[in-house]
Formats: C-alpha cells, sequence, structure tokens
C-alpha cells in the first residue's frame, strides 16, 4: 500500500514533471487531466476541481463543480512518456464540493458495494479480470483499417502469430507499471490477444482494467497496430470477453473453498452463486453495455447466453474453474471489456450479496454442452436465456430492485437515458447488412 507522503517520494526521486489526475465517466471510458508536479499537494489534498458538464454520467451545467480525491495506490508512472516530461498518474473519485462522494462516479458506486462485503464480515472480494482484444493493421495516418494483424489461432506461435513482438512489449511496460502478468498469448480468433494478469482487491482490478486498456492501446499504435476492445469487431468469428474471476476472503482465507461441499465449493459460494445467476438479466446491461456485446452473446463461439453454471464446460453464464484452496473462484463468463469494470463489479458483488443475504441457493451445475439441449431439456433444468439485446437488458436492470439499489438510481436513469440515445442512433441507421439483404426486393 502506497501513501501520500509515499508519491511525495517517489515524484521527487523518479524526477516526474506532469502529474494525470485520472477518473472514469459514466460509461466507462477513461477522462484526466494534466497538472505540473509543482501543484501535486494540492492534489494530495483534494484541491483539483473540474467541471462535471461535460462528463458522460455526470452533473449538469448548473451544477458542475466536482474535486478529484486521488488513491496514492494507484500512482503509476507513463512508461511511454519521454523522461523530459516524465508524466504519472493517479486514479481518482470524485467529489461533490461539500466533500461527499459524488453519486454518480463509478468507483465510488463500487467503494459504496464493497463496504458491504465488511458490514457482513469477511474482508476482501477479489478479481480476476481476462480482458481479450484484436489488433487491426492501421494505415498510414494512424486509423484503423478493417484487417486484422494476422490469422493466426489460439495459443499459435510466429509466424502465424503476428501480434508477438506488440504483446510482448506491452507485457513489459504493465510489468513497469507494477502489473504482475501471469501469461500472454494469442486468443482464437484471428488479430485475437491475451495478456493475464494477477487478481487484486476489486477496487484495484477495476483499476488496472483501465489502466490496462490504456496501455494495450496505446503500445499498439508503435507498431503501426490498432488495439480495439470492441466485443465483436468481426462477423462469425470469436468476440472478445472479459471474464470475471470473483472470490472472498477473510483473514487470508478463501470462504469459497470447502473440499467438503459440492463441487469443492463453500455454501457461502454456492449462495452467491445463485444471487449472481439470479441477477444475470440485471447484471448483463452492465457487463454487456452496448449495442455490439450482444453479437458476441450468440451460441457457437465460447460466450455465454445461458444461465446456468458448470465446473468443466465452458457454455454456461459462470464456471467454476479447476484450481481449489486460495484459487477457488466464480468465473463470470458474460462480460465483455466495453464494461465499465467499477459498475460490471458493483452489480456481480450486489448480485452475490442478495444471495449470501437471502440464502439463494445455486441450481444444480449442468455439464453437458446446453447449446446441444433441447428447449424442452433446458426448461426441465431451470436454464433461462440473458438477454438478447441491449434494450432488453436495460428493462431487465430497470426491472431489478436489489441491482438498481446497488448502483443507486442516480446512476442507472442517467444509464438508461445514455444507452436509449444509442439504441435509438442504431434503430435509425442503415447497415450494410440491410443494403445486401433488401436491395433487390
Ligand atoms: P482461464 O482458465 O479462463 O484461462 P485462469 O485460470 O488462467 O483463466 O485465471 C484467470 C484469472 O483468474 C487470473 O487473472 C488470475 O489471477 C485469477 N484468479 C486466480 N485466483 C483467483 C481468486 N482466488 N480470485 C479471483 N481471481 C483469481
Ligand atoms: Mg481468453
Ligand atoms: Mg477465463
Amino acid at each position: 500500500m502506497i501513501n501520500a507522503d509515499d508519491v511525495r517520494k517517489l515524484a521527487k526521486e523518479e524526477n516526474v514533471r506532469y502529474l494525470r489526475m485520472t477518473f472514469s465517466d459514466g460509461l466507462g471510458a477513461l477522462k484526466n487531466i494534466e497538472i505540473p508536479i509543482a501543484l501535486l499537494d494540492d492534489a494530495l489534498n483534494n484541491k483539483i476541481k473540474i467541471d462535471g458538464s461535460s462528463i458522460k454520467g455526470f452533473l449538469p451545467i448548473e451544477d458542475a463543480d466536482m474535486y478529484l480525491y486521488p488513491d496514492p495506490n494507484t500512482w503509476k508512472i507513463y512508461p511511454w512518456v519521454a523522461d523530459k516530461n516524465k508524466t504519472a498518474s493517479m486514479i481518482c473519485d470524485v467529489h461533490n464540493t461539500d466533500g461527499t462522494p459524488f453519486i454518480g462516479d463509478p468507483r465510488s458506486i463500487l467503494r459504496r458495494e464493497l463496504d458491504n462485503v465488511k458490514k457482513l464480515g469477511f474482508d476482501t472480494f477479489n478479481i480476476g479480470a481476462e480482458p481479450e482484444y484484436f489488433l487491426f493493421k492501421a494505415d498510414e495516418n494512424g486509423n484503423p483499417t478493417m484487417k486484422v494483424n494476422d490469422d493466426g489461432f489460439y495459443f499459435d506461435l510466429e509466424p502465424k502469430d503476428l501480434g508477438e513482438a506488440c504483446r510482448r512489449e506491452t507485457s513489459n511496460v504493465l510489468t513497469q507499471m507494477g502489473f504482475q502478468v501471469e501469461a500472454d498469448h494469442h486468443e482464437a480468433a484471428a488479430g485475437q490477444h491475451e495478456i493475464d494478469f494477477k487478481y487484486d482487491k476489486a477496487l484495484y482490478t477495476a483499476d488496472n482494467i483501465q489502466y490496462f486498456k490504456l496501455t494495450i492501446r496505446r503500445i499498439a499504435q508503435d507498431f503501426g497496430l490498432c488495439a480495439t476492445f470492441m466485443p465483436k469487431p468481426i462477423t462469425g468469428i470469436n468476440g472478445s470477453g472479459m471474464h470475471l474471476n470473483m472470490s472472498l476472503f477473510k483473514d487470508g482465507t478463501n470462504i469459497f473453498d470447502d473440499p467438503d461441499g459440492l463441487k469443492g465449493l463453500s455454501d457461502t459460494a454456492l449462495y452467491f452463486l445463485g444471487g449472481v445467476l439470479h441477477h444475470a438479466k440485471a447484471i448483463t446491461a452492465v457487463a454487456n453495455p452496448t449495442i455490439n456485446s450482444f453479437k458476441r452473446l450468440v451460441p457457437g463461439y465460447e460466450a455465454p447466453t445461458y444461465v446456468a453454471w458448470s465446473t468443466s464446460n465452458r457454455t454456461p453464464l459462470v464456471r467454476v474453474p479447476a484450481g481449489r484452496g486460495k484459487l477457488t473462484r466464480l468465473e463470470l463468463r458474460s462480460g465483455d471489456p466495453t464494461a465499465n469494470p467499477y459498475i460490471a463489479i458493483a452489480a456481480a458483488l450486489a448480485a452475490g450479496i442478495d444471495g449470501i443475504q437471502n440464502k439463494i441457493m445455486a441450481p444444480a451445475p449442468v455439464e453437458r454442452n446446453i447449446y446441444k439441449m433441447t428447449a424442452d431439456e433446458r426448461k426441465a433444468a431451470n436454464i433461462t436465456e440473458l438477454p438478447a439485446s441491449l434494450s432488453e437488458a436495460i428493462d431487465d436492470l430497470n426491472n431489478d430492485e436489489v441491482i438498481t439499489k446497488a448502483l443507486g438510481s442516480y446512476f442507472v436513469d442517467k444509464f438508461t437515458e445514455l444507452k436509449q440515445q444509442e439504441i435509438d442512433a442504431y434503430r435509425t441507421n442503415v447497415t450494410d447488412w440491410e443494403h445486401k439483404e433488401y436491395f433487390d426486393d
């Protein structure tokens, strides 16, 4: 853990010249304001003011002053900036002028939900995230083309995998920034890649996801590539997910683990799982928050469409991977990297906590390939489907009192309004597919 004094020392030792005060808007886009390092004390004393009126999901114009409260634990130096302009960043909570947390600030929303973990007598909620991405070739102006950088497949090597050099440099940079990189590899689709980093407390993993996406995009540029986290960039091949691995710890012990329980899971884990499955539809609205997200959530591409869980097979919404003991975890497989990580994690946690508090026991695991089951077999096993569109998911979110309460009606209303605009824009946009399909009708 790093405190404000450590930050002062690090800034001096490293000869840092600029500080990025970084935060996330209501949809999860990273935003920042840069200040010269001479103002570091102001920053650490929460004196840096922003105008929230032009930030998506923040405040209306008449009441827009807000203050940034940096978290010293998120101190990172950007390795890609030249030493003469050495630049560090801290991720901030957003507060009102009276010092209270702003109710629309995603990071503060997750913090509030994490308080409930303590209230229940646990101490740590851990998240390990696996964001996948595609590398596309850039044109001479640095803009993305529609050509992926290779036609490699899962775990391929050079010369099939043409993303190796870029991926390794990205891993180097992430390591310099303090990430504990666990593995990197080519993913299943052409041009698709993954770099795994170690799990951490939920708040810091959400911060790390934000830094991760920034780094992936920035380093890709140096290789004449454009990185994208859009869930389904190409029709007909696998899309990019962001699995969330979840576990609860108490006094350093993983309380999801119980060698005598069903599949090695404790009752607490089974209740948490029960809650997540119960609220799965509402979670989808924030874990899969774009029109494009729903083009990934279709059968046949390793992405879930059914609300169920298993240990071995990868078709259901939640998988319990093989490791036990400290590694015991629930892997929520629906989310994608367009999710606002603070909000998606807060929603999943709220669902899990509801499961624990109301003892919502998980149904029996489904070890068969669900895609091969008939509709009657699925019905008999109580397997429901995830929402099929953003519009359905937004309705499911608004109809779910537990998740709406956890995220707060301010956030849910703003989010719904922004997403409705997106849905309307798409609805009125004529696509290439329609031209091909209807031109001669
Ligand atoms: P997969 O089998 O899907 O490829 P891995 O088994 O490699 O995934 O695990 C991926 C993620 O799970 C990593 O980010 C890892 O740090 C994380 N992880 C491991 N143990 C835990 C835990 N107890 N809680 C949360 N995440 C964990
Ligand atoms: Mg993967
Ligand atoms: Mg996974």
